[in-house]
């Protein structure tokens, strides 16, 4: 069997009273991209920091290929880690900064020429290693300190938001960029981020965190489509999101009056939920059905009429917002030249099927 190239058990962190990592366990298989996804304040960075060294556990263990390192001083840990404000020094070369590492344990100027020379290439920017810092772009200098960390060759690299100085149109290519550089190095990478886009497009696997606990672990289409509780089915993807209380349930269908008194049909997810208990349920825009007459969403479940109220357009994705009840519902916009000229104010009709309602309970 191989051995994880980390694995973290029941990992617990506490600030005085506070504990801002709560019993974490979990193990990323070798040269995989692992993200940790959650809200700001979760405890992604802490959990970063442990594993780092910079901070000591209160309880737990942290193996590295199936080593404990709790006893391994954070500088001989066989892990590295990028910070969001990379911390370059802008009065080095390139090759300087990526050979800072070498040069302090000692390693002999040809061989870090040699090693800083295959970074260069592995990152796509051979033979520029003589420039400087700031003759780069914010994409580069990205490339730039992920080939520093890696000329240490880091069993597993951790990564704290490195995209979050960048700006929009950047962090989109970076993503495909980090998913690139992840594979040419062949290493395990651990990113965090608040941003789920980043996590589903990058990541092998995903965990998301929320008060200290990882609430489900993952492939992002796992998490998108099979959310198993409801604060992952509301941070994971858009969604419309109502609370109510249960009428009627039949296997792993439910009846559902939400609190604004819209009737629905749900599927049953995660733990039993029964009739007269408080629920919650989500539905994607994507999930549901926009037409110009009632007839053709004869076949779904769930089916209203309502008034636009904005249109949100943005390409491909855009969405509507149909005034249906007291409810405002988010919609995709079809594609189909029929809509072209939907305006607010419009009449039009929506549907959806009832296994597209995923349905929790707990909710007050
Ligand atoms: P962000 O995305 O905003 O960086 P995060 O998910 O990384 O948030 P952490 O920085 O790990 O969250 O913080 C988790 C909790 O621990 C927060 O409530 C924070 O206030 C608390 N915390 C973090 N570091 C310390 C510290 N050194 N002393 C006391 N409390 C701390």
């Amino acid at each position: 069997m191989t051995l994880p190239d980390l694995e973290c058990t029941g990992l617990t962190k506490r600030f005085g009273t506070a504990t801002a990592v709560d019993a974490v366990s979990f193990d990323v298989p070798p040269g995989s991209f692992f993200s940790i996804l959650g809200p700001s304040g979760c405890g992604k960075t802490t959990i970063m920091r442990v594993i780092a060294g910079f901070l000591d556990p209160d309880a737990g263990d942290i193996l590295i290929r199936g080593r404990s390192i709790l006893n391994t001083p954070p500088n001989k840990r066989p892990v590295n880690m990028v910070f969001q404000h990379l911390a370059l020094f802008p009065m080095m070369t390139i090759a300087e900064n990526i050979g800072y590492g070498l040069r302090r344990q000692g390693m002999a100027k040809a061989e870090i020429a040699r090693k800083v020379d295959a970074a260069l290439d592995r990152i796509g920017l051979p033979g520029i290693g003589a420039r400087k810092i700031d003759e780069l772009s914010g994409g580069q200098k990205q490339r730039v300190a992920i080939a520093r960390c890696m000329v240490l060759e880091p069993d597993v690299l951790l990564l704290d938001e490195p995209l979050g100085a960048l700006d929009l149109k950047l962090r989109e290519r970076m993503k495909v960029e980090l998913k690139e550089m992840q594979a040419a190095f062949d290493t395990t990478f651990v990113y965090i981020t608040h941003d789920q886009s980043e996590a589903l497009v990058m990541s092998d696997r995903i965990a998301v965190m929320n008060q200290g606990r990882f609430e489900q672990m993952g492939t992002g289409r796992e998490l998108y489509y099979r959310p198993e509780t409801a604060f992952v089915a509301g941070f994971v993807g858009d969604t419309n999101r109502w609370h109510g209380r249960i009428e009627r349930v039949e296997g792993d269908a439910l009846q559902l009056v939400t609190d604004s008194g819209l009737t629905l049909r749900g599927a049953r997810h995660g733990r039993a939920l029964s009739p007269g208990g408080r629920a919650e349920i989500f539905v994607r825009p994507e999930a549901i059905r926009l037409t110009r007459s009632a007839g053709e969403l004869a076949h779904f479940d769930n089916r209203m009429s309502g008034r636009v109220t904005a249109l949100l357009f943005n390409g491909a994705a855009s969405r509507v917002l149909v005034q249906a009840g007291r409810e405002e519902i988010e919609v995709n916009l079809p594609q189909s030249g029929e809509f072209a000229d939907l305006a607010r104010g419009a009449e039009v009709h929506i549907g959806w099927a009832g296994d597209q309602g995923n349905c929790f309970a707990g909710t007050p």
